[in-house]
């Protein structure tokens, strides 16, 4: 814009008008100004330069149309050639009526706005920017956004696999049951969530290292993908564990004939580095009519179900049922009463008496067998409660109990002049490795030759601790018997024998329940009494239901016997009438 062409307009509003001039041509974006009539009232020089090599002709004036044919004529918008009407209609059309923002990309790949502000009295301004930065940066963002969202993508179905076998992972087996949950309308679909889990696994692990075990959780895998095909979910749950999702319309195959199959399938011996891997296979089942499960329940029952299979021997498979429902609801009902401190208080005593073998008037012994007077259930059998008092790890707590109960009971029968054998008592395997067990007889300073403690042999399975050969130490520097209970029910029955030290070894009922039918029952029991005794080590004879058992049991060589032949295990106050009738019996 030449600022002389304003020579006609006042001295004040020249000032302005040029000052306005030079701002506006200091300005890189193309500025305009056109009146109510369509012509230039001002515009700036880079909306002149939009006309190189006319700028000159671009001067306040001359009409928005005029521009436009200058455009055709010296052909400076490529758009325009061989369609000049049209052109000019369009770009008058756009003048007048066009969006008040437009934006586009030239020829040469630059982006263009162009802001159009028409005002109350019909004159329009116009103001174009150059936002091709702008644009590319958006292109780059957006770029960006879908590498992030590939790179996700990819994590996530990485999240969703298995490293090892390349199966399903624990993840994507929760989402494929929480698919399953969300169809609950569906009522035709029978869902069976199947729960695998190795036999032997551990030992394979150990006897032939952990990548032989790795190879064999592959094969397995590949062997169970085979089996199932593609349809179906396999998925590794950790460690050696495999679920499927089995799922049928009503008159689908019963799941347990379909898991049976492929445990058939499955379990045949594998071939890695040469050696003939032998392994069995336990599954448990959960199946439900209804998919509106929640994965974690239905996990569970799987899970239980499992832990049940596993527990019949192995290599077999269960079906979560009512049975193991009310099973599970009994465990947890005890899980919470144990946690809530109810046990305590209704924790009774039982004693049972061990009799002199040569002679049953004499009751050297008598053994502390727990039980539990539980409000809703009764009278409960160690059996029912010991190992979900292990598995939430108050095995120790109770053990202190019972030794306290017994003690205060020793106490009472002296007090009321009763003659006490010398009381064996339990001691869990947890008790027995807690680094404060020395510690808390001390405090209790047990009467000397009062009682004597029955350790389990599996105390020794898989366990080399210092605190448990601590405590063994200590036991015998503290002078109390030491007796292995039911001995020759694991494999490490002999090594215990050197590692505990103990004075009397306790010989299993199951050997000692059959010595008058059974020649290897016979054979075992005389063997392990030569072997105690060779060693300085008595012997008591468990589980003597009998006469003859009882005859039998003394001529091979064991002191002492404990069974229902002489009494049950009884309360306290039973237990001192059965003492005396063994008692009298002897001078009767
Ligand atoms: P255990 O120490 O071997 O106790 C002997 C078990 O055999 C007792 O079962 C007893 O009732 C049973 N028994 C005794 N004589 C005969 C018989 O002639 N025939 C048959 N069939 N059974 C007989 P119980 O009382 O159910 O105790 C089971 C196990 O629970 C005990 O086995 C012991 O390992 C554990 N236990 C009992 N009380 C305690 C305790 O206070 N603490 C710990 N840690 N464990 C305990
Ligand atoms: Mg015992
Ligand atoms: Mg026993």
């Amino acid at each position: 814009m030449d600022e002389d062409q304003n020579t006609e307009m006042s001295a004040e509003a020249v000032v302005s008008l040029r000052d306005l001039t030079r701002f506006l041509n200091a300005l890189p974006a193309p500025f305009v100004v056109y009146d109510v009539d369509e012509r230039i009232i001002v515009c700036n020089a880079a909306y002149q330069r939009e006309y190189h090599p006319l700028e000159h002709r671009v001067v306040p004036g001359i009409s928005h149309s005029e521009l436009q044919m200058l455009k055709i004529e010296h052909g400076l918008d490529s758009d325009a050639i061989g369609r000049e009407e049209e052109f000019l209609k369009t770009e008058q059309l756009r003048h007048r009526q066009g969006p008040a923002i437009e934006e586009w990309e030239d020829d040469t790949g630059q982006f263009k706005r162009m802001l159009r502000t028409r005002l109350p009295d019909g004159s329009v301004v116009g103001m174009r920017f150059d936002i091709t930065d702008l644009r590319l940066a958006e292109r780059e963002l957006k770029d960006r956004n879908e590498r992030l969202k590939d790179t996700q993508r990819m994590l996530a179905s990485a999240a969703m696999v298995d490293d090892l076998t390349q199966l399903a992972n624990r993840r994507a087996a929760h989402a494929a049951l929480e698919d399953i949950a969300a169809r609950s309308s569906d009522e035709n679909l029978h869902v069976g969530v199947v729960l695998y889990d190795l036999d032997g696994f551990k030992q394979i692990n150990d006897s032939f290292g952990h990548a032989a075990g790795d190879t064999l959780l592959r094969e397995v895998a590949a062997r169970m993908t085979q089996f199932f095909g593609p349809e179906m979910l396999v998925a590794r749950m950790g460690g050696d564990e495999f679920l499927v999702i089995l799922t049928s319309g009503q008159d689908g195959y019963p799941f347990e004939d379909v898991v049976l199959k492929s445990i058939r399938h499955i379990c045949h011996p594998a071939l890695i580095n040469d050696c003939e891997l032998h392994f069995g296979l336990s599954a448990g089942i959960a199946v439900d009519c209804s998919s509106d499960i929640a994965p974690d329940k239905r996990l569970a029952m799987a899970d239980t179900a499992l832990y049940s299979a596993k527990e019949q021997s192995g290599n077999s498979v269960r079906q979560f049922d009512e049975q193991l429902r009310q099973k599970t609801q009994f465990d947890a009902q005890l899980r919470h009463d144990i946690l809530s401190g109810a046990l305590a208080d209704q924790l009774v005593l039982y004693f049972q008496p061990i009799v002199d073998a040569a002679n049953p008037a004499r009751v050297p012994s008598a053994e502390t067998l727990v039980r539990w007077d539980h409000p809703q259930f009764g009278l409960l059998s160690p059996d029912k409660f010991l190992p979900i008092v292990e598995s939430v790890r108050a095995a120790r707590k109770l053990d202190e109990i019972v030794l306290d109960r017994t003690l205060a009971q020793i106490a009472k029968w002296q007090n009321e002049g009763f003659t006490v054998p010398k009381i064996s008592v339990n001691i869990s395997p947890q008790r027995l490795l807690d680094e404060k067990l020395l510690e808390s007889l001390t405090e209790r300073a047990l009467p000397p030759d009062a009682v004597s403690f029955e350790i389990l042999e599996t105390v020794f399975s898989d366990r080399c601790n210092t605190t448990l050969q601590w405590n063994l130490d200590g036991l015998h520097d503290a002078g109390i018997e030491l007796q292995i209970d039911d001995y020759g029910t694991s494999h490490s029955s002999i090594s215990s024998l050197l590692m505990i030290r103990p004075s009397r070894i306790k010989i299993d009922r199951q050997f000692c329940g059959k010595v008058a039918e059974s020649k290897e029952a016979r054979d075992i029991v005389r063997l392990t009494v030569a072997l105690a005794k060779s060693l300085g080590i008595s012997v008591t004879a468990e589980g003597v239901e009998n006469a003859e058992t009882a005859e039998r049991l003394a001529a091979l060589g064991c002191d002492r016997l404990q069974g229902y032949l002489f009494g049950k295990p009884c309360p306290a106050g039973a237990f001192q009438h059965m003492l005396h009738h063994l008692r009298t019996a002897k001078t009767a």
